[in-house]
């Protein structure tokens, strides 16, 4: 990822400055309260940082997928407001319904240093989707300098993360604390990894990680596929999966995709055995099976054979990047093979290796079970780090290179 051009918030002088921040406040809700507050927490070093050297920030960010037609209370960033005043022990305004109205012109014109405004929910605007240009411009009068901080929303060419720096040409366009470190662990796994690398995929649907794999064959030096993806690939080998979740219009795709990893350096690993059952509940019987699964039954989980290899694997490896779960980690006992990749990554961390875990759900298993610490870098991007792995376009990371 080229970064010549690109210029940290902490090179900046932001004394007596406001600096329009683009986070990423979109955390899982639940009936209004925040269930993992990993990502307001990602962005407080920048946020104090400027803060610590006397600028102002006025932060933006998106929240859900609303209409695009103006205030919904079902997805207002009030909440992440109240929460980051308390981690930071400071008020936090949040000014008006409409991160573009009167009310936050004011707010945002009387700031005063050290303050913070964090305005409402970019995408109660359709424009911010839209990367529309005048919408952006109304956002870009906000700020002496623009820091982009947002890297769960890095992968989209939305108005805040595009358009805004573009209309902020002339005046200081940073990157944040947070985007760096997610760029330097993700681009620097990938681009230089200290060998052995080892690349975890798993999760639901193999489509998702098709670019993935791809992209990781040849440079990693063992693949290892769990979750319900890896059904697919076995039923490609020709394998019986019983009622397994398998992506039917997906097994030619599988096939040519087995054929192109065997064709490089990258060894792929792929599950021994199953824990499987009879349905995806808690508390039902279940029972280990080879890679053949009777009609009746359904793989949910690695089997221990799996685990094994899978833990041996990963504690070689002086690199080791994991994206989707093993299994259906949400109903005990199917979490065992989850649990066991996240216990040997964290083994081979503290050996000295670099773990990365991708964010979406592999983050939020980590981040609920409280293992978060034991890693080199949880990313806070789901579709972002997927991006990242599959080395494709990251248009708010180059709206900053270009600047
Ligand atoms: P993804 O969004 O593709 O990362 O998939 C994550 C989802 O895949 C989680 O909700 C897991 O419960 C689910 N999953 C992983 N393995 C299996 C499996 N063997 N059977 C059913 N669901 C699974």
């Amino acid at each position: 990822m080229p970064s010549a051009a690109r210029t940290t918030i902490d090179a900046v002088e932001v004394s007596g400055k406001t600096v329009l921040v683009r986070v990423d406040f979109n955390v899982p809700m639940s009936e209004g309260e925040i269930t993992d507050d990993s990502r307001i927490r990602a962005a407080v070093p920048t946020i104090q940082s400027i803060l610590d050297r006397g600028g102002s920030c006025v932060l933006m960010s998106h929240l859900g997928r609303p209409s695009g037609n103006g205030f919904e209370a079902a997805f207002t960033l009030a909440p992440a407001a109240a929460r980051l005043a308390e981690i930071l022990g400071r008020q936090v305004d949040l000014p008006s319904g409409d991160c573009v109205d009167e009310v936050s012109i004011a707010a945002v014109g009387s700031i005063d240093p050290g303050g913070v405004i964090l305005l409402e929910n970019l995408r109660f605007h359709g424009a911010e989707k839209k990367g529309d240009a005048d919408f952006a411009a109304r956002l870009a009068s906000y700020g002496e300098l623009y820091c982009q901080d947002a890297f769960g929303a890095a992968h989209r060419a939305d108005a805040s993360m595009v358009a805004v720096p573009e209309a902020m040409a002339g005046r200081p366009r940073t990157a944040g604390r947070l985007l760096e470190a997610e760029l330097k662990y993700l681009s620097g796994a990938i681009d230089s990894p200290e060998r052995p690398f080892v690349a975890v995929l798993g999760g639901a649907k193999i489509s998702d990680k098709l670019a993935t794999i791809r992209h990781l064959a040849g440079r990693v030096d063992t693949l290892v596929v769990g979750g319900a993806m890896a059904f697919t690939l076995l039923r490609a080998m020709g394998h019986g999966t019983g009622r397994s979740l398998v992506e039917e219009s997906m097994i030619d795709e599988a096939r040519a995709i087995i054929e192109a990893v065997e064709a490089t350096s990258t060894t792929l690993l792929l599950p021994a055995d199953f824990v499987c059952a009879g349905s995806p509940a808690a508390g039902v019987e279940t029972s280990i099976s080879g890679r053949n699964i009777e009609p009746g039954l359904m793989g949910l989980d690695i089997g221990p054979a799996s685990i094994s290899a899978f833990v041996a694997a990963i504690r070689e490896a002086r690199t080791v990047v994991w994206n989707g779960p093993m299994g259906l980690f949400e109903i005990s006992p199917f979490d065992a093979g989850t649990l066991a990749v996240a216990k040997a990554m964290i083994d081979a961390t503290t050996a000295g290796a670099t773990s990365v875990i991708g964010g979406g759900d592999t983050a939020a298993a980590v981040n609920g079970l409280g293992l978060a610490s034991g890693f080199t870098h949880v990313s806070t991007g789901g579709g972002a780090s997927l991006r990242m792995l599959e080395g494709g376009p990251m248009p708010g990371v180059e709206a900053l290179d270009r600047a």
